[in-house]
């Protein structure tokens, strides 16, 4: 069984205790953990400068009829998740897709939370990262954090949920999607909405020199420099337009990409 001190060490061993950090997990690799994914938090919150999570909400997003063309998606094809739709509000959990690790930092006491209908953040001692976000640009906070010398840290997952992977992608003018979501009884309009993330670990081979790792029996945390990160992604797509994007035949949003 996994306490504190033996996570707080492995954080550690990363060597990040004076960088701000962006975190992605699965807890399942660990085992049985007192307190589970409230331990895992404060033991990265000690170890550590400050840390975001994304708290995304995909519950509130509703597809039109019509909308923008070459928009990775099918226009009218939603009705029934339509009508299941609810309004963005700040206490609204995250989506269970993300894991449990950003619920647990989103009920933390010192943590704030930003206001976007899908893509919200929360973080602790990150309120420069986190006011840095609007709904033109999403995902300002993971630029706010590479400004700042920051990492991105994945816990027993891999690129495939690397966030700030779509960043580099934006940085790179890969192409970004129009997206709509509730908040009260309208829908607003989300720009610079991110593609699609299934083919990122493709990435891994390419920057895995500039990658920390400690293991932990059949667990893992790896992290690395968001501005390494960046730089490789743009490497990537400048080589290779297509690179990073998923195989499966029928995404709309990569093959909107490939459709440029
Ligand atoms: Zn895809």
């Amino acid at each position: 069984m996994l306490v504190y001190d033996e996570l707080k060490s492995a954080f550690q061993e990363l060597g990040l205790a004076n960088k701000p950090v962006i975190a992605h997990a699965s807890l399942q690799s660990f085992g049985y953990i007192h307190n589970g994914a409230d331990t895992v938090l404060q033991a990265l919150i000690d170890s550590v400068k400050s840390v975001i999570m994304p708290t995304f909400t995909y519950k509130t997003m509703i597809t039109p009829e019509v909308g923008p063309p070459n928009n990775g998606i099918l226009y009218g094809a939603e009705k029934d998740l339509n009508k299941m739709a609810e309004p963005f509000t700040l206490d609204m959990p995250a989506d269970m897709m993300m894991g449990i690790l950003p619920e647990s930092l989103r009920n933390h006491p010192a943590a704030k939370r930003t206001s976007h209908p899908i893509l919200s953040f929360a973080g602790i001692r990150s309120d420069l990262m986190l006011g840095a976000q609007t709904m033109y640009e999403p995902f300002a906070p993971i630029g706010a954090l590479a400004n700042e010398d920051g990492w991105a840290m994945l816990i027993n997952v891999d690129h495939s949920v690397n966030t700030s992977i779509h960043y580099g992608e934006k940085l790179a003018r890969r192409k970004q999607f129009v997206r709509w979501a509730l908040v009260g009884d309208r829908a607003v309009e989300c720009p610079n909405f991110p593609g699609d993330s299934s083919g990122f670990n493709a990435i891994a081979s390419y920057i895995k020199p500039d990658t920390r790792r400690v293991d932990i029996g059949e667990a893992f945390i790896q992290a690395i420099s968001l501005k390494r990160l960046f730089e490789a992604v743009q490497e990537l797509i400048k080589n290779d337009p297509l690179a990073l994007l998923c195989q499966r035949t029928d995404c709309e949003r990569c093959n909107a990409v490939r459709n440029i």
